[in-house]
């Protein structure tokens, strides 16, 4: 993808990376200096290279941490496999890399369009690659950190002193060990929270697509646009705009639907060609991700073991009514190193507030029972909510009168009689 040039589109100007954006889709290789030999014990193991693994190394570094820290991941290179998108609602080491950023975004259903504009919080665009070479650079300068691909984890085991982690290149120990391997569907984190808790699937795959002639408005982007076939299950389609003639565009299940690459392919291709007369042969399609995303209420256990911790997803860092995990990932690990490098014996529980949990319920229960009329209810939380308002519920940082907005314009009768449902289950407690 071609870098955004700052100006003139639409896109305002951001700070640019220090050094020149690579062309999406290009790989990040391993700087050479982290890649050392591996020692019998380290301080700290970090299992997962991904976001949070990252983040969490960084913002140990960022602290003053000079002990052994040791990365584990099983895949064997960066690909440039995710796009992060998050409000900018308040700084965050990597904000600055954003390739593109947009202060309009738009709703659609078959009931009409709403587009909200607001120059406070404007809408991020970061490119998996960057967030990679990045932190990987940083890293870099760091004598005290090695990371090592192409080892998975087989498990670990508490023993006096430390933790031993096995992986498929041999043992190492640790004092302490952060485990962010996400919740790769299928892994028993996964199989849990799956059978505990209401639990909504986020299935989409995106494409990143070069057109032949000027079709986007790279102004504005579109967060859900419901005007799409919605017989096989609550769909939408986002488009993320970064030029006149380049976009992300990704269809979206919030249902368990399977739908195959090529299935979600063939709906991305219908919806191009139905809302922007885009033929198969007037566009090429740059790069691809694919996400399954669990957006569930479950209690994610913040401790795996008495030296052992859970961060990212895998500590419950994805929004449960939303499947935004980004920002959340980052004021997590910023406080967990906070905590590591005061010499900390509890991580911190969490950086969200509690109160927005019965309202993240009701959602969640409100996608997974009445899938049909969530385009109207997203629909009226739009039309009803001011921008700010409504960006700051969605990232956490609302305040009490800005989620009496936000109840005033949903439908008073089905979400009562889901709070009613969500408080009676918290009483009994949770499932077992
Ligand atoms: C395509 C995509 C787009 C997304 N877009 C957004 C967005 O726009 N905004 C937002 O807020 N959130 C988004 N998310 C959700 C969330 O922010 C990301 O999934 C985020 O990467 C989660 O961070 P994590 O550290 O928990 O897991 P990951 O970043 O997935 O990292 C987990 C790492 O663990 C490694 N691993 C797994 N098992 C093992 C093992 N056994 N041994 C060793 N290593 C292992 C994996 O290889 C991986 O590198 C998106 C997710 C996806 C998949």
């Amino acid at each position: 993808m071609t870098p955004i040039a700052s100006g003139g589109t639409g896109i305002a100007a951001a700070p640019r990376p220090a050094r020149p954006a690579r062309e999406r889709g290009s790989p990040v290789a391993l700087p050479a200096a982290l890649d050392r030999p591996v020692r019998d014990d380290y301080e700290f193991v970090i299992l997962g290279a991904g976001c949070s693994g990252l983040s969490l190394c960084h913002y140990l570094l960022e602290e003053g941490v000079d002990a052994p820290i040791l990365i584990l991941d099983r895949k064997t290179s960066f690909e440039d496999d995710r796009t992060w998108c998050f409000w900018d609602v308040e700084p965050t080491p990597f904000t600055h890399l954003a390739r593109g950023e947009w202060s309009s975004w738009s709703f659609a259903s078959e009931a009409g369009s709403v587009t909200q504009t607001t120059s406070r919080y404007p809408y991020k665009y970061l490119a998996g690659r960057d967030f990679y070479e990045h932190v990987l650079d940083r890293l870099a300068g760091s004598p005290n950190v090695t990371v090592r691909l192409g080892e998975g984890v087989g498990g670990y085991a508490e023993e006096s002193g430390g933790v031993g982690v096995e992986t498929s290149a041999g043992r190492v120990l640790a004092r302490r060990v952060f485990d962010g391997r996400g919740l790769p569907p299928g892994s028993a984190a996964f199989e849990e929270a799956r059978r505990r808790s209401v639990w909504v699937p986020q299935e989409f795959l995106g494409r990143r697509i070069r057109t032949r002639r000027d079709v986007f408005d790279p102004g504005r982007c579109t967060l859900m646009d419901f005007s799409v076939d919605q017989s096989r299950g609550l769909r939408f389609a986002y488009v993320l705009p970064t030029g006149e003639r380049e976009a992300l565009v990704e269809n979206v299940y919030l249902s368990e639907t399977g739908t195959s690459r090529q299935g979600h392919r063939s709906e991305i291709g219908a919806y191009l060609e139905g809302s922007y007369g885009l033929g198969p042969g007037e566009y090429e399609v740059m790069g691809e991700e694919r996400g399954y995303i669990p957006m569930t209420d479950h209690r994610f256990p913040r401790r795996l073991g008495e030296r052992v911790h859970s961060i990212g997803m895998l500590g419950g860092e994805t929004r449960p009514s939303t499947g935004y995990a980004f920002l959340r990932i980052q004021r997590y690990c910023r406080e967990l190193a906070r905590a590591v490098s005061a010499g900390f014996e509890e991580p911190p529980a969490r950086v969200h507030p509690r109160r927005l949990d019965l309202l993240d319920g009701i959602f969640l229960r409100f996608v997974r029972e009445r899938p049909k009329e969530c385009p109207e209810v997203y629909r009226r939380m739009f039309a009803g909510v001011p921008p700010d308002a409504l960006v700051r519920f969605l990232t956490e940082r609302s305040t009490p009168l800005d989620e009496a907005r936000l109840v005033r314009a949903l439908p008073k009768r089905p979400f009562l009689a889901l709070a009613v449902e969500a408080l009676l289950e918290n009483a009994r407690g949770r499932r077992t």
